[in-house]
């Protein structure tokens, strides 16, 4: 797997811009196969536009979609099964078998003088298609403007949740917020050693690029740390070295947020085992992924996932042979 992902000496590109670096990247072979296949035309639902408002105790919370992430072959990205095992999983649950697709549900807090983001979306940057990068605008959409975003909360530093920190100009999207980061993937995304790395090399001098850009407005977040009232993190390790995850409690509710802990809705939850190309630590991320699924099934803890079907919120159930998602339905306010 890890030559698909190769950097060779020599061949990373000056940070000149977003769009150098993609572009260059892109020609040099250096981005993951999945991610340079075109976005599907058909099949993937729009992101809902504004999106359902509901309460979380005292937050007023909604769901913002930044857009749909092709992910191209499933049988590309999944390790672990065998490739009839994936096909047949995703077409059982009604799924497109060859070109799949995540969403990327952003939750926006808010409460008092507080507006609180979860993760960014990917900033639109043109490596994703033409569908990522709706964030900003779905914000403003639903009346919520950037720049009275107080904190951002970020899970881990991979593209599809920090490059929305930056525009294409390399200007914040909000220019007020502080920023709450894991202090282990602070400084795992932060060194530049790690931009040969087999398999965050190829975003990594653009992370670091989008992290150095927020470097004097971060609070860097240990395991069990609170980011922000009501919201504390939770180290989740193994997709990447400091994911986190949140447990957000105000009053007598708890909604937890559980990132990328699970990708898919179907595979992650029917095999809970199985593991992702773009994990850093896949064997890691399998334990981590088993410990929480536990504890989400046996508390009926109600949950928002970034990439499961929009808005992401539901509960795992567990079966005989894995985990069932069921999606919530959402009181609306
Ligand atoms: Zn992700």
């Amino acid at each position: 797997m890890s030559g698909q992902y190769e950097v060779q000496e020599g061949m990373l590109p000056q940070i000149l811009s977003r769009r150098n670096f993609l572009k260059a990247a892109a020609a040099a072979g250096l981005m993951p196969v999945a991610l340079t296949q075109p976005a599907p035309a058909a099949g993937a639902a729009e992101t809902t536009a504004g999106g359902k408002r509901f309460l979380v105790g005292d937050f007023e919370a909604l769901v913002i979609g930044d857009g749909d992430l092709g992910q191209g072959d499933p049988a590309a990205i999944f390790n672990g099964r065998s490739e009839d095992e994936i096909r047949a999983a995703l077409r059982d649950a009604f799924l497109d078998d060859r070109n799949m697709t995540l969403d990327q549900n952003v939750l926006v807090l808010r409460h008092g003088e507080r507006t609180i983001l979860f993760d960014t979306g990917t900033g639109g940057a043109p490596i994703f298609g033409d569908k990522p990068g709706k964030l900003v605008g779905g914000l403003r959409a639903a009346g919520v403007e950037p720049a009275a975003v107080t904190d951002v909360v970020i899970s881990h530093a991979h593209p599809d949740h920090v490059w929305g920190l930056t525009d294409e100009r390399e200007a914040l999207n909000f220019p007020n917020a502080a920023v709450h980061l894991s202090a282990v993937d602070h400084a795992f995304f932060g060194d530049e050693t790690n931009d040969r790395h087999p398999i965050v090399g190829p975003f990594n001098p653009l992370t670091r690029a989008e992290l150095a850009a927020v470097k004097d407005r971060l609070n860097l977040l240990k395991d069990g740390q609170e980011a922000v009232p009501g919201v504390t993190a939770l180290a989740a390790p193994g997709h990447s070295p400091g994911h986190m995850i949140f447990a957000i409690h105000s009053g007598s509710e708890t909604l937890m947020l559980t990132a990328d802990l699970a990708h898919h809705h179907v595979m992650h939850t029917r095999f809970p085992d199985i593991k992702l190309a773009y994990d850093t630590d896949p064997d890691e991320m399998v334990r981590t992924r088993i410990r929480f699924f536990d504890m989400l099934a046996t508390d009926r803890l109600k949950f928002i996932a970034y990439h499961f079907p929009y808005p992401g919120i539901g509960h795992l159930r567990k079966n005989a042979e894995g985990y069932e998602w069921i999606p919530a339905s959402i009181d609306t306010v």
